[in-house]
């Protein structure tokens, strides 16, 4: 199967393979016919199968093979969860569409809007963007979605995760009834097919991977360590096994800093990514690590979530989510090309809880050691955890007294640790 015998212009054709792409990837053989035949679609597949080239080389032969007016109106918009996804997705956008008339930009916040609103005022036919500045330049009018003709929601499992999905319904009000809906996730948890429900018309699925699996090589592999040890073991791991490029995830940003300055200090290059860095910053933290000048990149859930990080023999987490889904997403970039990738979690006695409910997702016991010197000493959980990884889980809670730590929002659990 090539690229061609989807069904793609010769023009796109030669972009991707100028990007070195010889043949479709498995999601993008299933889901671009369904995309060029102008069908809604669900597509869930892992992290790092091509899903972005999946929807936009559909979408720009749709927009570049269709009449415009020509002020260009907006015919295309990407949503998508955090700048860096925005900012990469639109990378790909621009390479793709090298050889056909389309234009493009991308509008996240965090910068200055004016350069934004003078690009959006010359006309762009498709248009990748975060929601909460988006939402922003239409309240200024500087655009309209009256045009749109093909709505993108990129990540969404990680757009609900964020609480997004007011400004996607508010966005979507402004829009035609009419159009086509395509809507891509690493997951496809219930609330994404509720999602879905409510935005697409007939959908087809489109899959690749088995629901919330891990990658097949991947193996997990459990340390009880105490809390207050963890980044001290940490330290240790990656110098007894000079591992030179390693993603940690921690649950907070406020963690990430802190064990950044920790491995500085024990002579580790690393850098952390996290919603509170600048742009700038997080965009030189990720090129820094891609290239190796840095070893380690300390992330939180939400600002790892669609990078194009390069898989990685490594991935510890520091703490393991709070939200079992996460584990597999964070699982998702590790084990490259056939090669064999490991999964290490830190968990001390507060994470048991988190533990067995990735087990339940996963299927899949995890293998738990203990290390001469690390021997774990805290055995009950203090209080304060018990009860938040209870309404963490969000199931279970049939008490009164867990009923009243639960926020009178439909999705108390994920929201509540959204923000990180
Ligand atoms: P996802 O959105 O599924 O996580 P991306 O769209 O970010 O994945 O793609 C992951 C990587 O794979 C990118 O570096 C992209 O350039 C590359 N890629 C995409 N499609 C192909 C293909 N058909 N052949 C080779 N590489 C591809
Ligand atoms: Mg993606």
């Amino acid at each position: 199967m090539t690229f061609s015998d989807l069904g793609l212009s010769s023009a796109l054709v030669k972009a991707v393979e100028e990007k070195g792409y010889t043949k479709p990837s498995p999601i993008q053989e299933k889901a671009i016919p369904h995309i060029l035949k102008g069908k809604d679609i669900l597509a869930s597949a892992q992290t790092g199968t091509g899903k972005t080239a999946g929807f936009t080389l559909p979408v720009l032969q749709y927009l570049s093979e269709t009449k415009h007016p020509k002020y260009r109106p907006l015919r295309a918009l990407v949503l998508t969860p955090t700048r860096e996804l925005a900012a990469q997705v639109h990378d790909n956008v621009r390479e793709y569409s090298k050889y056909v008339n389309i234009k493009s930009t991308v509008i996240f916040g965090g910068v200055n809007a004016k350069p934004q609103i003078a690009t959006l005022k010359n006309g762009v036919d498709i248009l990748v963007a975060t929601p909460g500045r988006l939402l922003d330049l239409h309240d200024r009018k500087a655009l309209s979605f009256k045009r749109v003709e093909v709505l993108i929601l990129d990540e969404a499992d990680r757009m609900l995760d964020m609480g997004f999905v007011r400004d996607i319904n508010k966005i979507i009000r402004f829009m035609p009834e009419k159009r086509q809906n395509l809507m891509f996730s690493a997951t496809f948890s219930n609330d994404i097919k509720k999602l879905a429900a409510g935005i697409l018309r007939n959908p087809v699925s489109v899959e690749t991977a088995p629901q919330n699996s891990t990658a097949k090589k991947v193996t997990h592999k459990v340390y009880k360590v105490d809390k207050k040890r963890k980044t001290e073991f940490t330290i240790k791991l990656i110098k007894d096994n000079n591992w030179t490029q390693v993603l940690v995830f921690t649950r907070t940003k406020h963690g990430a800093n802190k064990l950044t300055e920790k491995l500085i200090k024990a002579g580790i290059s690393a850098a952390a990514i996290h919603g509170n860095k600048s742009q700038g910053a997080r965009t030189k933290a990720l090129r820094n690590f891609k290239d190796n000048t840095i070893k380690i990149l300390v992330a939180t859930d939400i600002a790892a979530r669609g990078l194009d990080i390069p898989l990685l023999p490594h991935v510890i987490n520091f703490e393991l989510p709070n939200v079992p889904e996460d584990y597999v997403h964070r699982i998702g970039r590790t084990g490259r090309a056939g090669a064999a990738g490991e999964a290490i979690s830190l968990v001390c006695s507060e994470e048991i809880e988190y533990q067995n409910e990735i087990e339940k997702l996963l299927k899949e016991k995890l293998n738990s050691t203990i290390v001469a010197g690390f021997e774990p000493t805290d055995t009950a959980p203090p209080k304060r955890a018990a009860t938040q990884s209870k309404g963490s889980f969000g199931k279970k809670t049939s008490n009164a007294s867990n009923q009243k730590n639960k926020p009178s929002k439909n999705r108390p659990s994920r929201k509540k640790y959204s923000k990180k």
